[in-house]
């Protein structure tokens, strides 16, 4: 048995090196991924934050991107933050002309959802299956987020806003092993988050 999983962080555009670190700090092994080969050898995968139409192109490029959609439609569990939400969502709305995403969940995403006013903020959150956080909330950091527009019948909400101009939105959701936040746990160095995908990973092994 082999008790640290090896989780891939796809390692094309965004906040790559974050990730990383987070998920070692977590009890994975953790690797960067651009390549097919690469990703068979994971047991999860990352997709992080950064820009989803230059993530979507650059999968393309690196023939990546069927790989990748196939690999999480057949059931690799998968964790998106804010572009990598974006990527996992079945649908969305706002994104550029010819966007496409890889899909895996069963939500609208809404790109850009917060508008200027409140284009990036942080705020504290209660997260469903992150231990501890209706006591000790987690730190969330939103920049240029997309939220939840609607979720399928599947789908678990596991966050909302809870105070200001957004509350009430959707900004963590989980379906089967894939889960998406719209902020970015990788840079608030709360790795509760990581731990609980490190955990989804471990039981499916
Ligand atoms: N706005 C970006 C996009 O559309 C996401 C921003 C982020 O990942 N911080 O992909």
């Amino acid at each position: 048995m082999n008790p640290a999983p090896t989780i891939g962080v796809l390692a094309l555009q965004g906040d790559v090196r974050e990730h990383l670190a987070a998920l070692e700090a977590s009890g994975a092994r953790a690797v960067p991924v651009r390549r097919e080969s690469e990703l068979q050898a994971v047991d999860g995968i990352v997709l992080p934050g950064g820009e989803s139409t230059t993530i979507d192109k650059l999968l393309r490029t690196f023939e990546l991107f069927e790989p990748l959609r196939a690999a999480i439609a057949a059931g690799l569990p998968a964790y998106g933050s804010c572009a990598g939400m974006i990527l996992l969502a079945e649908r969305i709305l706002d994104g550029a002309e010819g966007q496409r995403t890889l899909g895996g969940l069963d939500i609208t995403v809404r790109r850009n959802a917060f508008g200027r006013q409140v284009d990036s903020f942080e705020t504290d959150l209660e997260v469903r299956g992150v231990p501890d956080s209706a006591e000790h909330p987690l730190h969330a950091v939103f920049i240029r987020a997309p939220w939840v527009e609607e979720v399928g019948p599947g789908v678990e909400v596991l966050a909302s806003v809870e105070r200001g101009p957004a509350a009430g939105r959707i900004v963590a959701v989980r379906e089967r092993d894939v889960v998406a936040t719209s902020f970015h746990p990788e840079i608030s160095g709360d790795q509760r988050l990581h731990r609980m995908f490190v955990q989804i990973v471990k039981d499916r092994g």
